[in-house]
């Protein structure tokens, strides 16, 4: 056992930046141990948009409980997961139970590295039916490796007690036996802390939506070696696939900006002329066909009350070269369309 230059215990806490870890924080405090927090760093987080003012509402670790937060990004490994994961998927393409194994891998690693006493986190049993029933919390646990060393205040009542519960390093009688989805205790006490006054929920997962998981599978279907760098396209615009080349249409002049900065240097760039209209780019191999596709999308989603017009495309190697073409028709659009 190890301990901070206070001879106090050291926990490292995993953080998502909701009021769950929030709080499971503020309980191991309590009782007079240091705590960092960790929080994992993914383009998969879709928090920012509900707390654009505070990094996914980490701010409050500092501000509130003192806590120093670090940061890790989960890498390309983790699109390995996404690929196969050993313990299957929830609704959509967001495999739970490996993510929490694989954040958990990682967070071993770097506990040792800070001399960590612990690993902690804010999970509560049935919060979740598939990824934190007691089953999923075991598998977890033995399958991080820290079987019997993973602390979850918020329910370590009702749940074996942990070796520093029986070592008596925690007093396992403050600690929570919360369970299922309300939060309203976790609410209660938040407030009894002075720690916020509303609900709030964070850590939005794109791989729990369902249009953003369809681009994911078709991804993964086409990349052996899937990067992280390539999800940040995922993310914009309408999603087609056209004799193994991806096309990919803005929806509005922020995504046409956005396409135009994260294009790769082979992409095809086309536009409608002299009409306003969607940014379209064209990845992996091009040849004619594909190229009148395309233009052809870029079309019908263009401004354009005829059904023929022209529309410009061009990539770094070629000039811009024109393409007189015909709207396609939204049945035609359907089939290729990946969401
Ligand atoms: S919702 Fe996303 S981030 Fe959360 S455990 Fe599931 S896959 Fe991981």
């Amino acid at each position: 056992m190890t301990s901070t230059q206070n001879n106090k215990l050291l926990g490292l806490g995993l953080i998502s930046g909701g009021l769950d870890s929030l709080l499971a924080s503020q309980i191991i405090k309590l009782q007079n141990i240091e705590v960092v927090g960790l929080n994992f760093k993914s383009p998969f987080c879709t928090c920012d948009k509900a707390y654009k003012n505070s990094d996914c509402g980490l701010n409050l670790y500092h501000e509130k409980l003192g806590i120093k937060t670090f940061f890790l990004q989960k890498e390309d490994d983790y699109l390995e997961i996404v690929r196969n994961p050993k313990f299957g998927y929830g609704k959509n393409i967001n495999p739970c139970i490996d993510c929490r194994i694989y954040i958990l891998k990682k967070a071993k690693v770097f506990a040792k590295k800070i001399n960590a006493d612990f690993i902690f986190t804010g999970e509560v049993l049935n919060q979740r039916p598939k990824s934190q029933n007691l089953k999923a919390l075991k598998i977890v646990e033995e399958e991080s490796g820290l079987t019997g060393k993973l602390l979850r205040p918020l329910s370590a009542l009702l749940l074996k007690p942990t070796i520093y519960e029986e070592q008596g390093l925690i007093d396992r009688s403050r600690l929570l036996g919360i369970r299922g989805r309300s939060r309203s205790i976790q609410l209660e006490l938040a407030r009894k802390y002075n720690l916020l006054n509303e609900y709030f929920a964070c850590g939005g997962c794109l791989l729990t939506d369902a249009s953003f998981s369809s681009r994911m599978v078709d991804y993964l279907l086409y990349n052996k070696n899937p990067k992280m760098d390539d999800m940040t396209y995922l993310k914009y615009g309408r999603h087609f696939r056209y004799k193994n080349s991806k096309i990919i249409v803005g929806r509005n002049e922020v995504e046409n900006k956005i396409l135009l900065q994260i294009k790769g240097p082979h992409d095809f760039v086309l536009q409608a002329k002299d009409v306003v209209g969607p940014t379209t780019i064209v990845q992996g191999p091009a040849n004619d066909e594909i190229i009148q596709f395309a233009a052809k999308l870029t079309l019908s989603y263009s401004d354009l009350k005829e059904s023929q017009g022209t529309v410009v495309y061009s990539n770094s190697k070629s000039n811009s070269s024109n393409l007189i073409v015909v709207k396609k028709e939204n049945k035609e659009l359907f089939k290729v369309h990946i969401l």
